[in-house]
């Protein structure tokens, strides 16, 4: 392993390989990406739901996923890596005036920043989601250009394009502890030895605030629990008489009864959200009732709560049956934006945390403007909402994130 390095990133999750990525391209290639486990992309990122979408309440957001989404879609041939990207788009259905109120707001916002985000009625919205039960939904919102990608994807080629242009990636590395030197990060202690560097990036997802406290520094970043269930369909009625093994030439098995295609479908109100996943379903729900660990032991008591509300907006989900589930956990933040750029107490320490549940959308963008900031180029991005100062205001949640699912 190298001894010294311009930039140590600590992480091998999306957003560090897209810092090490965006860093070469402005040729700095005296890199080192440290990860403890032995392979990228299995924290948070190889745990997600692949979700990408425009549609966010906070303009800064908003801005993050014009630039990233622009990037995905033109992925292959930029950073040679093929990542499943489908722009099937992601549906929000709205049932409370409230919610109604909140999305007036964020659609003309959306739509001021050049989103093409339409206005629906449930009408609409069965027409584009067949399957769904659409009681009590009062409006809803449809973005075309959302959809869904392949995290592991997207790291590996950003990972792949950075060891290509010269940045090492050690991984089975666990990064120990921080030295600074007279308010400055000098070297990066690991368990295969230290690296001397004036320049780190906290890219270490749910462990930032363990990251952080390597230099003396408070990252506000809290580990929470996610689950995302999967669903096999199970077209036979019931009372079906049994297979034969030679089925009929011509016969096939019936399709679920939801949507064929791989759109986002968003309960917001409740936030229990599905998407096509092959044949099955792939879907979850937030639980309100979770608190900060780092246990990501599936609760399969939580499936029966899901169901209950999942079956009311999707009855199919009633005949099929769960093949498997995972838990991850999502890096929150107290007002669901995330935390990007210097950290000004520790001078060469740069953070890319708390992301709160979009950070594989946001990584190809919040990479670039790492990357700037570590050049000393203008990321042209004002990134103040995302500045670590700002927990020390206390009207943070007022002006964050609205939209966390
Ligand atoms: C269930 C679930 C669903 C989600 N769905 C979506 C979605 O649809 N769309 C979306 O955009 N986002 C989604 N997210 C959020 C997204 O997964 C995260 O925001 C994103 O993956 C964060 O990436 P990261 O690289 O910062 O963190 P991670 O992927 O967790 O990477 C951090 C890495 O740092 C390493 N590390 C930590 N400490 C050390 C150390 N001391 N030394 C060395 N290495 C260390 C870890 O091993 C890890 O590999 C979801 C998350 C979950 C849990």
């Amino acid at each position: 392993m190298k001894r010294t390095a311009d930039v140590v990133i600590i992480g091998g999750g999306c957003m560090g390989a897209s810092v090490a990525y965006h860093l070469t391209r402005r040729s700095i290639t005296d890199v080192v990406l440290v990860e403890r486990e032995k392979l990228l992309a299995t924290g948070s990122t190889g745990r997600n739901a692949g979700g990408v979408r425009h549609q966010f309440s906070n303009e800064a957001n908003i801005k993050l996923s014009l630039e990233s989404i622009r990037l995905l879609e033109r992925f292959a041939d930029e950073v040679g890596q093929s990542i499943d990207f489908h722009q099937d788009g992601y549906l929000f259905l709205l049932s409370s005036p409230a919610s109604v109120d909140v999305f007036r707001r964020n659609v003309a916002l959306q739509r001021s920043l050049g989103v093409d985000v339409e206005w629906l009625d449930a009408a609409d919205a069965l027409r584009l989601a067949p399957g769904l039960d659409a009681t009590g939904v009062i409006a809803a919102t449809f973005c075309a250009r959302d959809g869904i990608a392949d995290p592991n994807g997207v790291t590996m080629g950003f990972a792949k394009a950075a060891q290509a242009a010269g940045a090492a990636i050690e991984r089975d590395t666990e990064v120990v502890s921080l030295r600074v030197d007279s308010g400055r990060i000098a070297a990066v202690e690991t368990t295969r030895g230290t690296i001397e560097t004036r320049a780190v990036v906290n890219a270490a997802g749910p462990h930032a605030r363990a990251i952080g406290r390597m230099a003396g520094l408070d990252v506000p970043v809290d580990p929470i629990r996610r689950h995302i269930f999967i669903a096999s369909s199970n077209p036979e009625p019931k009372n079906a008489e049994p297979r034969t093994n030679n089925p009929e030439p011509g016969t096939r098995k019936p399709e679920p009864d939801w949507p064929h295609s791989r759109i986002m479908v968003i309960d917001f109100d409740t936030t229990f959200y599905f998407h096509r996943e092959g044949a099955g379903l792939l879907f979850g729900m937030g639980d309100p009732d979770e608190t900060p660990t780092f246990d990501m032991t599936v609760q399969w008591d939580f499936l029966p709560k899901v169901i209950d509300v999942a079956v009311r907006r999707l009855p199919a989900l009633a005949d099929a049956s769960v093949s498997h589930a995972w838990a991850g956990l999502y890096e929150m933040t107290a007002d669901g934006n995330p935390i990007v750029g210097p950290a000004r107490e520790v001078g060469g320490l740069f953070l890319v945390n708390g992301f709160s549940g979009h950070g594989f959308q946001h990584s190809p963008a919040a990479g670039r403007i790492v990357a700037d900031l570590i050049a000393g180029r203008d990321p042209a991005f004002d990134v103040t909402p995302f500045a670590l100062e700002r927990f020390a205001r206390a009207k943070a949640r007022a002006t964050g994130e609205r939209y966390v699912v």
